[in-house]
């Protein structure tokens, strides 16, 4: 199978989306088929062959996750909103400190970012938002 990262660099950004798209839809399918054919497989108590294709499935799943974090689109994102104008509130689960700041490539919600300021815990991305929404409080 041809490697999916090959996308032609000269294609616009709009088609190479798409195109990654496209592949993401083909793996997501192969994927699901293979994990179709696993649990065939371990209905007949073929484990060797549900095990194969269960790992077949599983790696395209990832694959795509994988995908899908790093290929985010920053073509479309830098027409909507600057990047400066996105705030990013993480909050420690420990002892509930708040802290917001720019946000930051790679930023997703729920996120287990810095260590907290105050305590030994971990910061949690809680809210991403732009600062608009931030003023209308
Ligand atoms: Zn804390």
């Amino acid at each position: 199978m041809k490697q999916m990262s090959d996308t032609a660099p000269l294609a616009s950004g709009a088609t190479q989306n798409w195109v990654s798209l496209a592949a993401m839809v083909v793996v997501g399918a192969l994927a699901l088929m293979s994990l179709y054919m696993g649990f065939q497989a371990y209905g007949n108590e073929d484990i060797e062959t549900a095990f194969m294709y269960m790992i077949i499935g599983t790696s395209g799943f990832i694959a795509i996750g994988y995908s899908f974090f790093r290929a985010k689109p920053p073509t479309k994102r830098s027409l909507e909103v600057k990047e400066s104008e996105v705030i990013t509130t993480l909050e420690c689960p420990q002892c509930n400190l708040k802290r917001v700041r720019a946000f930051q490539r790679g930023d997703y919600l729920f996120k287990s970012d810095e260590p907290c300021t105050r305590c030994e815990g971990n910061m949690l991305m809680t809210r991403i938002h732009t600062r608009k929404d931030e003023k209308k409080k």
